[in-house]
């Protein structure tokens, strides 16, 4: 792809320095070609994991889900929802209207999960949920309903029903100990029942990705995928049940949870690795996991800029050579700090705010330099995941025999909604990736609030109609 440079701002940058700088940036560009061979390797992934014997030794998990119908819009009533593993954790209150076929938020509240709850004991944490959930439905006078409750809980788990749900490890820094191999619903319901002063209804777990799609499919009934895009990445989709060898059934679809951040675990993309990247890894609390995440999502983005910053103020490159206290410290260049500095027209002033406030000795030069190196980051990340996503809707396309694909794709998290062309580059990936299919992109309405509401009642709906 001759026109891929270009896209990427390389004017204002003395010539001496570009050349060095590109000596570090080259790892980072992909080329169609080798987009094309990770689609590959990560349709081959994809498929070990939905397999019944090769599934316990697949790096993408391929989870069912037990969700088995997206929306019909006649689902109704009223709901809690918890959101655990995002930006923020929240509790909901959420009504979901046959009539008007709208899903309301009535209201939440968030509440901060401290650092040190996020790596102690996992009791703890739970209790510290239960209490939130308590001071909720407290102040919403919802104490003698005993509500259903959808919980969108954001790591891979191994789902034994909609309501039985063994996490299988923690990702994006949490580390509580004693919860991986556990059910997360009967964590839930003993802190709830520890405290015995109220009681929860029916419970649904929910992947954020199933929340996005539902959430997404209740203004649009053939939204089929759920991407995100932030803090952590994944997607999940509606895979045919005869493909789903782990469940039982040969008819229908049903939800798959893929869990792509997996993809590269068992070192199949060592190749596109770079120094940096090994070193995000390793300094991790995960090292070995999830490498496909750290490529791509918030939580490492701004890590990976940081470290490629430092290397080249090593190599006298940028800041005469000068590396603050405040660029050593590890997360000190946020994700968000990306999107501000591409930003078309304030980005390079808003650079320079970034550089100072980081006690950094710029020059106009060094501010270019910044961003593009921000540039061929977050575009190696997009286009990452414009790969992954256009692998999915090819295997959809496929496995449905169809000519041609036309489906919806319900999408969140900062990333996506914050950068400001990822989502241009992504979708350009996608249609060279996938030219038999066309996707629209929805950006969710709060996914892991409504979206774990309209899963746990489409739950109820089939559950009743199955009784009648
Ligand atoms: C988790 C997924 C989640 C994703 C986005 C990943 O780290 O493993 O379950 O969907 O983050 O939040
Ligand atoms: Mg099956």
């Amino acid at each position: 792809m001759s026109g891929e440079m270009a896209m990427l701002h390389m004017d204002g940058i003395p010539p001496d320095k570009l050349s060095q700088v590109q000596t570090h940036l080259q790892p980072f560009h992909l080329s169609l070609e080798k987009l094309a061979d990770i689609s590959c390797r990560l349709n081959k992934s994809l498929i070990l994991g939905l397999g019944k014997h090769s599934h316990h030794r697949a790096a993408v998990k391929m989870l069912p889900t037990f969700v088995r119908a997206t929306p019909d819009g006649t689902e109704k009533g009223d709901f809690l929802a918890l959101d655990l593993g995002g930006t923020n954790f929240r509790v909901l209150h959420v009504r979901v209207c046959e009539d008007e076929q709208q899903v309301l938020k009535m209201d939440s509240q968030i509440c901060s999960i401290p650092q040190e709850m996020m790596l102690g004991p996992g009791e703890q944490l739970f209790d510290h949920i239960a209490s939130c959930l308590s001071d909720f439905i407290d102040a919403q006078n919802l104490k003698g309903q005993t509500l259903p409750l959808g919980f969108t809980f954001s790591f891979p788990c191994e789902q034994l029903e909609i309501d039985k749900s063994i996490l299988i490890r923690w990702t994006k820094g949490f580390n509580c100990s004693g919860v991986e191999g556990e059910d997360v619903v009967k964590l839930l319901k003993d802190a709830v029942h520890r405290r015995g002063d109220y009681d929860i209804g029916s419970v649904a777990m929910v992947n954020d990705t199933v929340g996005t799609m539902m959430s997404c499919g209740y203004r649009d009934q053939s939204c089929e995928i759920g991407m995100i895009i932030g803090t952590g990445t994944n997607a999940c989709y509606m895979e045919e049940m005869k493909n789903v060898k782990r469940v039982a059934g040969e008819d229908g679809r049903m939800c798959i949870n893929t869990e792509w951040g997996g993809f590269g675990d068992d070192h199949s993309l060592r190749d596109i690795l770079t120094e940096f990247d090994l070193m995000v890894d390793n300094m991790s609390i995960n090292p070995g996991v999830h490498i496909f995440e750290k490529m791509i999502s918030g939580m490492y983005l701004g890590e990976i800029v940081r470290l490629v910053l430092v290397r080249l103020t090593e190599d006298k490159v940028l800041f005469q050579g000068q590396i603050s206290s405040a660029l050593k410290t590890p997360g000190s260049f946020q994700t968000k700090f990306i999107s501000e500095i591409e930003e078309e027209d304030a980005g390079l002033e808003n650079a320079q705010n970034i550089l100072t406030q980081l006690e950094l000795k710029w020059d106009p030069g060094d501010v270019r330099v910044v961003r593009l190196v921000c540039d061929t980051v977050s575009s190696r990340s997009a286009r990452l995941c414009g790969a992954a996503l256009a692998t999915i809707a090819n295997r959809m396309r496929t496995s449905r025999g169809l000519d041609h694909l036309k489906t919806t794709v319900g999408v969140d998290g900062t990333v996506y909604r914050k950068h400001p062309n990822f989502s241009d580059e992504l979708q350009a990936t996608v249609r060279l990736l996938a030219p038999r299919c066309s996707l629209s992109f929805l950006v969710s309405e709060d996914g892991s609030g409504k979206g774990a509401a309209m899963v746990t009642a489409v739950a109820q709906r089939l559950a009743l109609q199955s009784r009648l």
